[in-house]
């Protein structure tokens, strides 16, 4: 599972793909709710507040 930035989208995506070697899906952090996984404040790659979560 990756949180990631706009910028670092893409990277994950292929990270993600290497590692399980199928393609992720992809949500918009800002319109998923969890109730026991409190979100991150910032990207996997970068400090920048991340908009996608990639599972
Ligand atoms: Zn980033």
């Amino acid at each position: 599972m990756y949180v990631t930035c706009i910028e670092h989208l893409d990277r994950a995506v292929d990270e993600f793909v290497e590692v399980y070697e199928s393609p992720p899906d992809i949500y918009f952090l800002e319109k998923v709710t969890f109730t026991d996984w409190i979100s991150p404040h910032t990207c996997d790659f970068c400090d920048h507040t991340p908009k996608y979560l990639i599972v």
